[in-house]
């Protein structure tokens, strides 16, 4: 059901500028990491910093201004947009801050969604349902996010980024908006989660505490990847 086991992630020299109105801004001037199939990385760095611009960028989301993102000998950005889009959607499962649940979805609609652009995949559904189980959430599938905790939201989101098996998860200060205890517990479920799927995990947070449950920790200094 999924290919992890033969990932490798790489992003090499990555380099990231924006015209401004007041000249040229450099965001990331030569970021570099290399990941392979159940390792995990935090990465931290204060806020401005870059550190959602590099993972949009690992994500394919967005384009390096240099360098490269290599997927298992792939590069994304080589491909054309609808390839770009059929291989993000089923290599990369991103959970973000807010949780970007449709309101007038249910959690199992929210969780098939990014199944629909594959109509051979039968396996969805069970799936689905599968992960909504592992997540807590067997009971909730016909509710809609609103009738759901911030933690039960967040939870419904890790289930949708992992139902087609990516083969990189990438969390963006996903516990940003929880409670410390509420907070710890999804920390719990992304670290389970990360180990049996044996995906790439990489975590962008703010918390020291959370940042040591991964093999790395690296902090963005100066638009570059320094380990710590
Ligand atoms: P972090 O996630 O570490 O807080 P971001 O990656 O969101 O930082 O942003 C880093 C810097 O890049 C910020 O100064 C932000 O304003 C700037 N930035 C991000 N996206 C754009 C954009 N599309 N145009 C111009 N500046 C941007
Ligand atoms: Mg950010």
């Amino acid at each position: 059901m999924t290919n992890a086991t033969m990932t490798k992630l790489e992003a090499h020299n990555i380099q990231k500028r924006f015209d401004s109105g007041a000249g040229e801004l450099i965001i990331l001037d030569g970021a570099s990491l290399t990941l392979s199939a159940g390792e995990s990385l935090a990465i931290m760095g204060p806020s401005g910093s870059g550190k959602s611009t590099l993972l949009n960028i690992i994500g394919t989301l967005e384009a390096p201004t240099a360098g490269e993102v290599v997927i298992d000998g792939c590069n994304p950005f080589e491909l054309s947009e609808t390839d770009l889009a059929r291989f993000r959607n089923k290599t990369i499962g991103f959970v973000f801050q807010e949780h970007h649940l449709l309101p007038q979805c249910s959690v199992l609609e929210n969780v098939l969604l990014p199944t629909l652009e594959d109509p051979n995949s039968p396996d969805a559904e069970p799936r689905a349902r599968e992960l909504l189980d592992r997540v807590g959430l067997k009971d909730r599938l016909d509710h809609r996010p609103a009738q759901l905790s911030g933690g039960e939201r967040q939870r419904v989101a890790i289930a949708r980024a992992l139902v087609n098996s990516p083969s990189v998860l990438l969390a963006d200060e996903p516990t940003g908006n929880l409670d410390t205890k509420t907070a710890e517990t999804i920390a719990d479920l992304l670290t389970e989660i990360h180990r049996s799927e044996n995906t790439i995990l990489i975590v962008v947070t703010h918390s020291q505490h959370l940042a040591n449950r991964y093999d790395r920790c690296s902090k963005i200094v100066a638009g570059k990847l320094e380990t710590t």
